[in-house]
């Protein structure tokens, strides 16, 4: 049995988690981190509201669904106290997944930080990917709920560092154009624009929109429910398992 600490466990991810841990026969549910619990036990566990409390559970996943100002503290104290992160908060920056990677090499620790547990997603980062090299001048749109609280999200960003990759830094747009309301031309990626739409309704949807002479390319992905995420979280829990560093993205479990 791999057992599962779930913190965020009272957020819409997290009590999604939870369902699917619940789920799982060869998972078990050991811990439930939330600050604003007010009860002392949930699904046959006991509740923390502070994270310290959890450094004398014995478990071997720590799933986080939380917030951008906790998460690198979060996955820090996971790989400090034994176990094994598989993180679905966004808003890491590089250094810090740098940073969080070499403590789990320290430890030999398995782990895995993932902007997006949907395998759909997953394969349209891909896609951008391959398309970017053929198409350089591309845009992105991401739309999300309205309470997201960090922008663009960590989807978006992940797809413009691949694309990164084999496409050359390049103004997006005329050379002289001008806003003549700022923010209407996006975040600026190694000049690739950046859109992000908050609406109620949404859930998580991407566009990745690629433009050349006379031709268009529109890839798109639709997280629906939050039960999309869910495969992908169940998959990095059983990898972590068997490696000792920390990954980022869950295409290192995948074979594309
Ligand atoms: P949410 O509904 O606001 O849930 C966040 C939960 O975390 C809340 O219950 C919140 O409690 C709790 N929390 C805040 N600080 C905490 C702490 N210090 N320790 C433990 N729990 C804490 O948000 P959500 O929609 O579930 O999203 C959570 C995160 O997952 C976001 O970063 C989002 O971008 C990300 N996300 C990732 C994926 C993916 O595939 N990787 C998919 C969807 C969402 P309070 O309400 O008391 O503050």
């Amino acid at each position: 049995m791999i057992k599962v600490v779930v913190a965020g466990y009272q957020g819409k991810m997290g009590a999604t988690a939870v369902q699917m841990v619940l789920a799982q026969d060869d998972f078990e549910l050991v811990g439930l981190l939330d600050p604003s619990a007010k009860e002392k036990e949930a699904f046959g566990v006991s509740v923390s509201t502070d994270k310290n409390e959890l450094s004398k559970i014995q478990a071997d996943v720590w799933i986080d669904f939380t917030q951008p100002n906790v998460a690198f503290e979060h996955t820090k104290f996971a790989l400090e106290n034994g176990m094994r992160p598989v993180i679905g908060t966004t808003g890491f920056t590089e250094s810090q997944i740098q940073t969080l990677h070499a403590l789990s090499v320290e430890r030999h620790l398995g782990g895995l930080i993932a902007p997006n547990f949907a395998l759909g997603a997953v394969l349209l980062m891909q896609f951008s990917k391959m398309a970017a090299k053929y198409f350089p001048d591309v845009e992105i749109i991401e739309l999300h709920h309205d309470q997201k609280k960090d922008a663009p999200s960590g989807t978006a960003v992940k797809t413009a560092e691949l694309m990164a990759q084999v496409r050359k830094a390049h103004h997006q747009g005329a050379a002289d154009e001008e806003e003549s309301l700022v923010g209407a031309r996006g975040a600026d990626f190694e000049g690739l624009r950046i859109h992000s739409v908050r609406l109620p309704g949404l859930v998580a949807h991407q566009e990745v929109i690629f433009g050349s002479k006379g031709e268009g390319l529109t890839l798109r992905h639709d997280s629906y429910d939050r039960i999309s995420f869910m495969t992908g979280v169940a998959l990095g829990v059983r990898e972590v398992m068997s490696v000792s560093e920390l990954k980022y993205g869950l295409e290192h479990f995948l074979e594309l």
